[in-house]
């Protein structure tokens, strides 16, 4: 079981589109058909796709057979960086950002495919890619840092690998910081 940590983990957000985002838990979003893998060089990038909601396989350990593989399967689209024709020739589901910097490939690939960056952020394990879910308080509540669960009510689980995220101060600067990336101009 993996413990949230101030410095490891995002928590929940208080904030309008986080709120809008809980009711959207279980639900199918409207873009659940959008799907990626992301090459072994792209692991910042997943991380992000991930905190806006999109479903992100990744592995640092991915080999250009196995994305190949994916490629075939028809569907997930494969993010690449930098020249792809040699390794996905054929293949057209295939995205190849041009920047090194993942805060311009995240923006490169939400242009690209039209992302939606509000309605489901945080839905999403940044660390394994599964889903969030709500969970009572008490079945947690030995699992959090004693002050954790004396000032927080609200928890929830990372359905694949446990992770346990709450709402914390940190969530709205890092959020906020993810805001920034998307729109540089502002
Ligand atoms: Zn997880």
């Amino acid at each position: 079981m993996f413990i949230a940590g101030e410095s490891l983990s995002p928590g929940v957000l208080e904030c309008p589109a986080w709120r809008g985002c809980l009711r959207l838990h279980g639900q199918p979003m409207d873009q659940a058909s959008i799907s990626f893998a992301a090459d072994r060089m792209l692991g910042r990038l997943a991380r992000m796709l991930r905190l806006l909601g999109y479903d992100t396989d990744y592995s640092p350990r991915f080999t250009t057979a196995a994305l190949q593989e994916t490629a075939r399967e028809g569907v997930r689209t494969i993010l690449t960086r930098g020249h792809a024709e040699n390794r996905f020739r054929g293949l057209t589901n295939v995205f190849s950002v041009q920047s090194e910097l993942a805060p311009a490939q995240l923006r490169e690939v939400v242009e690209r495919f039209q992302l939606d960056t509000r309605s489901c952020l945080w839905t999403r394990c940044t660390l394994c890619n599964a889903r969030i879910e709500r969970v009572e308080k008490a079945t947690v509540v030995d699992q959090v840092p004693p002050k954790v669960a004396e000032l927080h009510e609200d928890f929830f689980r990372c359905s694949g690998c446990g992770q346990i995220y709450w709402q914390g101060s940190h969530v709205e600067r890092i959020l906020k910081n993810l805001a920034a990336l998307l729109n540089p101009e502002q």
